[in-house]
């Protein structure tokens, strides 16, 4: 294709040449045109949105070696093997391999041979491999799973942090992030924690239109999967559960209504889990049952569904999760089970781990709960999310744009007496209470603060709580109330004033109707 620009030029060469492809894809161009001229570059693309092209065009472009961080010691294993099978010398370096391996691959270093090195973190920092990489002409520094040097990320690892020194050390090389998943503040973090120069940011487009979102209150969580998977009988699927109990669980109770799903997790011995992994991959299992743990790394692209058993932590781990149904472009299904119990699950499973990012980190699971109980378009929501604009009115491909949410009739009067027991009660209160005030719970501390009096007490009495707090969630997500403060006190904000006068519209949803179970077996 002809170009003005002579590198962008040489870069379609390239990409022609070495691997046949004869366009870029969206923002490729753009991105392998930064790494060309040297700027610092922040690129934001989708999974198999080919970002790995965006710098190994780039390295083959330029003069000297380019240097990629990766986290993941077999997806650079994998990448090594694919550019050595396309005639480009790369290497990687890491833990496993012998001294005279190291030796072989320095030497055909410093003769200029290697056009790419691929290395984790830990070992580009040691002073040793710093101070060796000073003496060879470095092209740039790609650096991929960028979001890992980010708290606010979904994968954040120590080890990133280090990777700020590059910019000191290296002044002549340029570096360049690149990841699959950034809200605006991981985005500006990224910026921030590596000391990018300037850089230019790209984000590709968040929207997978093939997927069709629902998100439903668990009611009968065991058959809830089943009728999903049962709907693709012989089509390749992952379940998502949050903790590896669960996962176990889940795989059991799936092979007794004669469902055969493998386990995946952390605390799987190595040769169970790579056996597991490889039976969905080669497709002698259709379903996985498996945590987080699952999926990074994996190319499979006729995933037809995924299911969260649970609430996943934050939108970017479930835009990563869901993301890795029908990366073949075909339609897939991504069905997300929740109850209220996930934030408590998520806020333990916190509480236990690393504290000094325990706000933020509810921040996001907060985030999601939003993204659950509320009730605008999941296309708009999730890319809105990632600071994306959604100009589709009926994406079609979600429960609410098909309308299959069972919408309460009168949505303003519930509103409204929800929203005036929370001004009854001084915005003093949480969600927890305003619940029990509703439904009228006989509670020690609502009968000694004499809530039982309120002219809101029992209001919503016929029902059910767990309805309740979801409309409160509801209410929440659409604006018209707020958590304040630590203890997530609930507030009105101006919507909600204005909708106490009945000025605005709001749409609230009934749960759905329980799943028919069989009393007689045992349940979930
Ligand atoms: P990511 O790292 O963003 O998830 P990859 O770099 O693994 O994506 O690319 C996903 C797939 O798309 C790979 O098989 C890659 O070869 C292919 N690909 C990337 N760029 C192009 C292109 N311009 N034309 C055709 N295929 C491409």
């Amino acid at each position: 294709m002809p170009v003005a620009n002579p590198d962008l030029q040489n870069a379609y060469e390239v990409l022609d040449r070495v691997w046949g492809y004869d366009e870029f894809r969206p923002l490729q161009a753009e991105a392998v045109s930064d790494v060309i001229a040297g700027r610092d570059s922040l690129v934001v693309l989708p999974t198999g949105g080919g970002k790995s092209l965006c710098y190994q065009v780039p390295a083959i472009v330029r003069e000297g070696m380019a240097v990629v961080v990766s986290p993941l010691i077999s997806l650079m294993k994998d990448q090594v093997d694919a550019l050595t099978s396309n005639g480009v010398a790369a290497a990687l370096v890491n833990s496993t391999q012998s001294d005279d391996q190291k030796r072989v691959t320095a030497q055909r270093i410093r003769s200029g041979e290697i056009r790419m090195l691929y290395m984790a973190p830990e070992r580009l920092l040691t002073s040793r491999t710093l101070d060796f990489l000073t003496t060879v002409p470095i092209s740039f520094f790609a650096i991929d799973e960028a979001h890992c040097v980010s708290n606010w990320g979904h994968d954040f690892r120590p080890e990133y942090r280090g990777l700020r020194v590059l910019k000191q050390r290296f002044p002549d090389a340029s570096v360049h992030a690149f990841t699959a998943t950034a809200s605006e503040r991981v985005r500006d973090d990224i910026v921030e924690q590596l000391g990018l120069k300037s850089p230019n940011v790209l984000v590709g487009n968040f929207d997978r239109p093939n997927l069709r979102y629902r998100m439903m209150q668990s009611n009968g969580k065991l058959q809830q999967i089943q009728t999903v998977i049962e709907q693709h009988r012989g089509e390749s699927g992952i379940v998502y559960c949050i903790t590896r109990k669960e996962v176990e669980q889940t795989a059991a109770a799936l092979e007794t209504i004669g469902i055969t799903a493998l386990p995946y997790h952390a605390g799987l011995d190595d040769v169970t889990r790579q056996a597991n992994q490889e039976a969905f991959i080669q497709e002698k299992v259709d379903v996985i049952v498996a945590t987080v743990a699952f999926g990074m790394g994996i190319d499979k692209s006729n995933v037809r569904f995924v299911i969260h058993a649970g609430m996943p932590k934050s939108i970017e781990h479930y835009q990563q999760e869901s993301g890795r149904a029908g990366r073949d472009g075909l339609t897939a299904d991504c069905v997300l089970i929740y109850s209220g119990g996930d934030v408590m699950t998520w806020k333990r499973i916190l509480e236990n781990g690393d504290r000094s990012n325990f706000d933020d980190a509810m921040g996001s699971v907060n985030a999601m709960a939003d993204l659950c109980s509320g009730v605008r378009c999941r296309h708009a929501a999730i890319v809105s999310y990632f600071g994306q604009e959604y100009d589709v009115d009926n994406c079609n491909a979600c429960d609410v744009c098909l309308g299959e949410l069972e919408t309460v009739d009168d949505p303003v009067t519930l509103a409204q007496k929800i929203l005036s027991c929370v001004v009854r009660l001084q915005e003093r209160f949480g969600v927890a209470y305003t619940v029990k005030v509703l439904t009228g719970a006989k509670d020690q501390k609502i009968l000694s603060s004499g809530h039982d009096r309120l002219s809101t007490y029992s209001l919503l009495g016929d029902e059910p709580a767990a309805a309740v707090k979801m409309w409160i969630e509801q209410l929440i997500s659409q604006d018209y109330l707020r958590r304040v403060g630590e203890y997530g006190t609930l507030a009105l904000t101006p919507n909600g004033r204005d909708l106490l006068k009945r000025i605005g519209s709001v749409t609230l949803t009934r749960p759905p109707a329980r799943a028919v179970r069989s009393r007689a077996g045992n349940s979930g």
